[in-house]
């Protein structure tokens, strides 16, 4: 059976007046459905421009430069603009860290909710007031028939997140692309949407993609990772066994820097040096500048994506038999 999304070998290039910049190089990772996928690295990483891609929404310098990416059994790729956008309105959905990014202040949240559901479905103004009802009734807001008649600025932050995901769910989506959705929230707060989103793949029968720097988000909600380094995922696997046995070094240090990830008395560790730019990327694996066990070869040789060890557990690192302990 095939997946509900499966992206192949993909490469984003930027052509700038200097050459080619390479921000995507060569991904792969499937995704099914009631699947929920953590995209995880630093800024930089590419995990936003991967987001982006699957939805074919990369704006010019940029473009996909090769690989593939099928969706519904459908090469995206190979479908007009029109086909894509029907997909992207319908079928993909996606959330951003600032809701208002996706509110219009100027609207009630009711007008933006109906018009949306008018725009893609053929129903009448009251049947898509009834499901503008029904998507804030899924998301938990309160009162939701007084919200349809508020202002984006008369809800809080955590509302108005809660509320664009009712209006990402109002075509049926079966895939939801949330990039960093909750950087901007409480921690109390950000746990909710979290727990939300988690059911809502349940029950919606839908895929989640979630794109963030926060290990820590990721491991409570999603059933597997991909870590991201300079355009390349350089760690894959299963959740539990990347958070407990992380193998490659830039993994590692991002779980050493989480809070609570310390003995009492240590403090916490950071990564030393900073993600590469696209116009930098050093040679060999391009985490070697910032690696506390390169070697020579490190400098040279770009290390593939291996197995690491268990089932379904890849990494890429020169020196995987030095990474097995924590
Ligand atoms: Fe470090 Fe070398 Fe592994 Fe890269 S390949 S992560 S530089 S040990």
């Amino acid at each position: 059976m095939s997946h509900l999304l499966e992206v192949q070998d993909l490469k984003v290039t930027f052509a700038l007046r200097f050459g080619d910049l390479t921000a995507i190089d060569g991904i792969s990772f499937f995704l099914d459905r009631k699947e929920k996928l953590g995209l995880v690295g630093e800024s930089g990483a590419g995990k936003s421009v991967t987001g982006f891609s699957i939805i074919n929404l990369i704006s010019k310098p940029g473009f996909i430069s090769g690989g593939k990416v099928i969706f519904e059994g459908r090469e995206l790729q190979s479908l007009s603009h029109k086909e894509i956008r029907t997909i992207r309105g319908n079928r993909i959905s996606m959330i951003f860290q600032d809701p208002m990014m996706t509110l219009n202040p100027v609207l009630t949240i009711g007008t933006q909710m109906v018009e949306t559901v008018l725009a893609h479905r053929n129903v009448s103004h009251k049947e898509a007031q009834q499901i503008a009802l029904e998507k804030l009734q899924k998301v938990y807001i309160p009162s939701p028939e007084k919200r349809l008649q508020q202002y984006p600025h008369e809800c809080s932050g955590g509302m108005r997140q809660r509320i664009v995901i009712a209006i990402a769910l109002l075509t049926d989506p079966s895939l939801i692309i949330a990039d960093e959705p909750t950087t901007a929230l409480d921690v109390t707060i950000q746990a909710g949407i979290m727990d939300l989103l988690r059911e809502l793949c349940e029950t919606e029968n839908m895929g989640l993609i979630l794109i963030t720097h926060d290990l820590a988000v990721v491991s409570q909600v999603t059933e597997k990772i991909a870590v991201m380094y300079a355009g390349k995922i350089i760690e894959s696997g299963p959740t539990d066994l990347i958070v407990k046995n992380p193998r490659h070094p830039y993994t590692k240090g991002l779980i050493h820097s989480l809070p609570g990830s310390h003995r009492p008395g240590e403090s916490l560790k950071q990564i030393p040096g900073m993600m590469p730019t696209l116009t930098d990327i050093p040679e060999g694996c391009a985490f070697h500048p910032r690696c506390e066990i390169s070697e020579t070869v490190c400098t040279r040789v770009i290390p593939a994506l291996q197995t690491a060890g268990q089932p379904d557990h890849l990494a890429a690192c020169h020196l995987l038999h030095k990474t097995r302990e924590n």
